[in-house]
């Protein structure tokens, strides 16, 4: 007899514009869009229910020593992906489509965007056709990788004085 694996996923609508999903099999968690956007419209607002001074897993880098915990807490589960579709914008503090989103895709971010030297580097398994492997900031990407992102104005400092 054959047994076919089949993925579900409980899913948890936390805004208005987006669920949590919740792998069954792998109890991985992703946040999907409900609605759609346009390239370049503000999903959410980008808020801090808690600042720190070091990096955690959970944490997003703002400035060269300040990192927040998330508010609205959902968005921790925006995974990272080599090829997103939207970025956190810690001048603004939003975050906002990088292109067109459709209903039920996963949003995810490009996490070196945002941090400079991460707390727990991680092998990226995204899928997509130029997936960087080995994540752990932007202080750890090659010269030849920097040109194809946008970075959050303390990344693009940093990268500056590394020159
Ligand atoms: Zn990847």
């Amino acid at each position: 007899m054959t047994v076919t694996l089949k993925t579900n996923y409980k899913k948890n609508k936390v805004s208005s514009f987006a669920e949590v999903w919740e792998c069954t099999i792998t109890k991985n968690k992703s946040l999907h869009a409900t609605v759609d956007f346009v390239p370049g419209e503000v999903l959410s607002s980008l808020g801090a229910r808690e600042f720190l001074t070091q990096p955690n897993y959970l944490s997003v880098q703002i400035a060269e020593h300040q990192h927040i915990l998330l508010e609205p807490e959902f968005l921790q589960y925006i995974n990272h992906s080599c090829d997103p579709n939207v970025c956190f914008d810690t001048s603004n503090m939003t975050v906002t489509a990088l292109r067109k989103i459709e209903i039920g895709e996963e949003l995810t971010f490009f996490y070196p965007s945002t941090e400079w030297s991460m707390d727990r580097g991680f092998d990226c398994h995204c899928g997509t056709q130029d997936c960087l492997g080995k994540i752990q900031g932007a202080a750890h990407l090659p010269l030849n990788v920097l040109t194809k992102y946008k970075f959050s104005q303390h990344i693009q400092q940093k990268l500056a004085q590394a020159d």
